[in-house]
């Protein structure tokens, strides 16, 4: 299993070149980039720096976070979706990065789960479309908020099993997945070939629809059965990466390369009983 990092774990005070940095010198094999981040690096620097260091060290870009609210837009809303798309398209082909996260809309409305349903794949096909011709993958992440449109592994599993499209899979975030009470059959019963990116976290203990990602917390020290999600994750042959994703304003204060190596290490410990870490 490669251990990655996702950029959220230190949004607020860190940078693109700052987390490349200190994730290389902590040992991580991957990075989830921010799209924010991305566009702030680009201000002050190329893209052919951006390659150049990818090529002249360890860590490797893995994917993209995020194209936000795809479903349910107006068409300006839309228009821009696809052109942050082609954006990062444009810049996966340079910096070898194939993947790109996608999320569902919140407060949509009364629709019903096949309406929904029908809303994604037909946005998520279109999408993918675009995405093909560059070879990216795209991966729809559930979120697990009561007024997010697609809240749940089975729900989101669903949906990329009846779109049945080798570019489009899914993103099994640990959080999401307890917040909402996503069901661990779901997961026994899914193909690991459509899990494209596997987000750590843990949560503080708060009921079944009230956890927001500020409540997130170090894998291992929460409530979130990761023992229980890690061993299924094993038993239907999953083993690619795990990227160490969290949003604690209170984290985000700590200095930057604390928090990459303590984000690194606590993975490690609760990932390493069961998957050898690469
Ligand atoms: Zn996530």
């Amino acid at each position: 299993m490669k251990i990655c990092f996702n950029q959220a774990t230190t949004m607020k005070n860190s940078n693109l070149e700052k987390d490349l940095k200190y994730c290389e010198k902590a040992g991580y094999e991957l990075l989830e980039i921010r799209l924010d981040k991305l566009r702030d690096y680009l201000q002050e620097h190329s893209l052919a720096d951006l390659a150049d260091f990818f090529k002249k060290n360890r860590i490797k870009p893995y994917a993209f976070n995020a194209l936000e609210f795809i479903t349910f837009r107006d068409e300006e809303g839309y228009q821009q979706i696809k052109d942050d798309l082609k954006f990062l398209c444009e810049v996966g082909e340079k910096i070898n990065c194939k993947k790109i996260v996608v999320v569902p809309t919140f407060d949509v409305g009364d629709y019903t789960k096949s309406e929904i349903k029908e809303e994604s794949v037909r946005v998520l096909n279109d999408l993918a479309d675009t995405a093909e011709k560059y070879g990216v993958k795209l991966a729809y992440e559930f979120v697990g908020y009561p007024n997010c449109s697609v809240n749940t592994f089975g729900q989101t599993y669903d949906i990329i099993e009846t779109l049945d499209r080798e570019s489009v899979g899914l993103v099994l975030d640990c959080f999401h997945f307890h917040a909402m009470g996503s069901r661990i059959e779901d997961l026994k019963n899914a193909d690991p070939e459509k899990i494209f990116i596997f987000h750590i976290d843990d949560a503080e203990d708060l009921p079944v629809g009230a956890l927001r990602d500020d409540k997130r917390l170090w894998p291992g020290e929460g409530t979130i059965d990761l023992d229980l999600i890690l061993k299924t994750l094993k038993e239907i042959g999953y083993k690619e990466m795990v990227s160490v994703e969290l949003f604690r304003p209170e984290y985000w204060d700590w200095d930057i390369e604390k928090t990459i190596i303590t984000a690194k290490e606590t993975t490690e410990e609760v990932v390493g009983k069961y998957f050898e870490i690469e």
